[in-house]
Parts: C-alpha cells; structure tokens; sequence
C-alpha cells in the first residue's frame, strides 16, 4: 500500500507519526512509504534517517497524496483538499471534534481517531493518551522546577537545610502518575487528589499522599466509580467538599500540576482564584488542562492557553502541547502506536486496508467511512 507521512502543520507540533525505525518495518512489510522532506527534524529524525529505513522522501503534496495517511493532528483544510477521497488517514483527530470529523467525512476519507481506542489490555500498545500523557507529565514536573525558584530536594548544607518542595498533584490518571514519580524522583513531598477511589493504592505505592474526600451518598459512590475507567462528573455536594481539602493543600504548596479531565467535557475547576491567592509567592501551577476548560482556562481559571503567565506572585504554566516538547520520545512512543494499530488493518503486501467491525478497537477508533460520520 501507498503510505504518507506528512510534516505536521498545526502551530507548535513538532512530533511526527512514523519515526525511521517504525519506516522500516512499514517498509519490510512490502508497502512503498512516501515522508515528506523535513518532517522529523524536529524529532531528531532525518531525511537521510528515513531513506535508509528504504522510505522514499516526497514534498507535501506527494505525502498527502497517499492511500494511506500517517498523521499526528487533524489535517488543516489545505491539507484535505490535496487528500485523495477514498483515502484513509490514521492520528489524533480529537474523537469529541463534531466539526473536524465532519470535515473529514465531507472530504470521504476513512478517518481512524486513535485516541478513541478503549482503554483495555489488548489496546493497551497503540493507546496514544497513555504514551503521550506519561510524557506530559514528566515534562509538567521539568517545567515546574524550572520555574520554580527554589530547589526540589532537601538539602543540608554547611550554610543551612533548604526545605524540600511539597507539590500538590489533581488528577492522578497517567499524567498524574507520571507527575508523582518524577517528582519523587526530585526529592519532593507529594499529595494528590482524584475523584476515582481505586487510584489511593497508586498513589500511595509511589510514595505520595492521597487526599481523602468522603463519598457520602449514593450519588456520590455511584458517580465516583466512573465510566471504562474515566472519571464523570462528580455531584457538586462532593466537589465542594473536595475543593475545601484541596484548597488547604494548595494554600501550603509550593507546585500544582494540575492534570484533571473528564472526557468530552470542559475540564473542571479545581483551582479557584482564591486558592492562587492564597499560594506562596514564588509558587508555580502547570495546568495540564490548559485551553480544556470554561473560557479557555484549564483546571484554573487564571490559566491563558499557551502561555506562562504571574498572578498573585504565582508563575501559571499553560502549556497546551507538552509531549511536544519531547519531540524524539513523544514521537517514538507514538509511531510504535500507530504501527501496532496498523497491524489489526493491514495486512503484510495488502494493496488496501481490511476493515473488521467485529474488532472492538477497529469500530471505536472508526470515525467516518465512504462519506458517513460514524461517531455520533
Ligand atoms: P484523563 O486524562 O481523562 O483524566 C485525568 C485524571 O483526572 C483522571 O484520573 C480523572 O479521574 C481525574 N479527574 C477528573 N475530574 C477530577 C476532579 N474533579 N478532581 C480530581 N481529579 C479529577 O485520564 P487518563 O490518564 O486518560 O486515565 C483514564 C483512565 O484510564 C484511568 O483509570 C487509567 O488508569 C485508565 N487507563 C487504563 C489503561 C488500560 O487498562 N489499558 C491504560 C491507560 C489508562
């Protein structure tokens, strides 16, 4: 099969969806690939990489052109248009995007959103939010104690002991989790809070502290339990509950990397002004939900979408794309994704791909098909 791997376009992506290493084993499996020139660079991945792997290096047009397309982000418009109709396209296409998959239907690609996989153990090495998350929260803590003025670990010097830092993780799915271990790595004191009970053990087998917020009702219990392993939206009894035990927290932390989502909602609020307030000057807040919540924030509303921003005397980090920048990591973990997704689509020398609906994780992923928007 024709596959194309273009360089991405969206501002500040600078991942890519197939890295020499997975180019070879594409191209050992009989199926001619076409890279755009340039588009690992910022990867660490060159031309001269890709052509050794046997890939043959294209300019955009002839990338796009492809039967197959291999893609990190959605393409732009100019992008569809260069797509043949017909054509299958495979990348994060943002599954709760009405709009962008409508698009992608209207221009009758066959469009695969990975991150629609279910979150079960046979989806568990093409699951592209878990590979891309653990980066992000490695790289939120990178960030945190690069703003932060004051050192991570307890130090006792001939000049004195520094305090170590204590950081306050909300949200402890994958990112979270990756958060807690790397900044236990630096010497931190951790606590962190969710609303799913099951995490306390994870939590705790890291060597952080959870923050307790009783389930009183059965609302409450039943809402908690979540759903394929997501959080839903908690009652606003237990929120508020939440918000006083976390509101204590932030007021004594030093980091907040905040991480909370709930799939297909805004992100919630977490962080009140308030609570910023009341933070140690010199603070600092990595918003992982930045641009995810009401109004463009994340998990705090002072929070600007792609920006590091002072309020209170608080440095609020609002990055939007974390995982890009590790670029040669993000996108190894990535392209190891779509290659083990691939496997379930297209076989060794196949001209076309073999689509089974029976596959759970084929149908999920699935997003249009000959014109038809699937995901409703
Ligand atoms: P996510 O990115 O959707 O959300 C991040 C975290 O925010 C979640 O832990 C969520 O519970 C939490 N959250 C939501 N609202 C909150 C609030 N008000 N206060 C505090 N925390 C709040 O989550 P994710 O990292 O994608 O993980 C989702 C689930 O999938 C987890 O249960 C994870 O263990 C599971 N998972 C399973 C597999 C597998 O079995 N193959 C792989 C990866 C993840």
């Amino acid at each position: 099969m024709l596959i194309g791997v273009p360089a991405e376009t969206a501002a500040g992506e600078t991942r890519v969806a197939v890295t020499p290493e997975t180019a070879k084993k594409l191209v050992g499996q009989g199926h001619l690939l076409r890279v755009q020139s340039g588009a690992g660079l910022r990867a660490s991945a060159t031309d001269a990489a890709y052509t050794a792997a046997g890939a043959e290096i294209v300019d955009a047009a002839g990338a796009l052109a492809a039967d197959l397309v291999l893609k990190v982000r959605s393409p732009s418009e100019g992008e569809r248009a260069q797509m043949k109709p017909g054509a299958a396209l495979l990348g994060m296409l943002d599954p709760f995007d009405k709009a962008g998959l409508q698009a992608l239907t209207d221009a009758r690609l066959t469009a695969f959103a990975l991150e629609a996989a279910p979150r079960t153990t046979r989806a568990q090495s093409m699951d592209v939010l878990s590979s891309q998350a653990n980066i992000g929260g490695y790289k939120a803590v990178m960030i945190a104690a690069d703003n932060y003025p004051r050192l991570f670990p307890m130090m006792m010097t001939a000049a004195g002991t520094i305090k170590a830092a204590r950081v306050v993780i909300l949200g402890v799915g994958v990112a979270g989790l990756q958060a807690i271990a790397t900044a236990k790595r630096l010497g931190a004191v951790i606590e962190a809070s969710d609303v799913r009970p099951s995490v306390k053990e994870q939590v705790e087998s890291l060597g952080a502290k959870f923050i307790e917020v009783a389930y009183e009702t059965a609302e409450e219990k039943e809402a908690a339990e979540g759903v394929g392993g997501y959080a839903r939206p908690m009652p606003p009894s237990w929120l508020e509950r939440q918000k006083v035990e976390v509101a204590k927290r932030v007021a004594a932390a030093d980091v907040v990397i905040s991480t909370a989502l709930i799939p297909g909602r805004p992100a919630p609020e977490l962080i009140t002004e308030a609570m910023v307030q009341s933070m140690k000057p010199g603070s600092v807040i990595v918003d992982m939900a930045a641009g995810r919540g009401n109004g463009g924030g994340g998990n705090c509303p002072l929070t600007e979408a792609g920006k590091t921003v002072l309020k209170h005397g608080v440095t609020i980090v609002g990055e939007t794309n974390l995982p890009a920048l590790v670029a040669a990591d993000s996108s190894a973990l990535y392209a190891r994704n779509v290659l083990d997704f691939l496997k379930l689509v297209l076989e060794k020398d196949a001209a076309a791909l073999k689509i089974d609906l029976e596959d759970d994780i084929v149908k999920a992923c699935l997003m249009c098909r000959d014109g038809t928007l699937l995901r409703t």
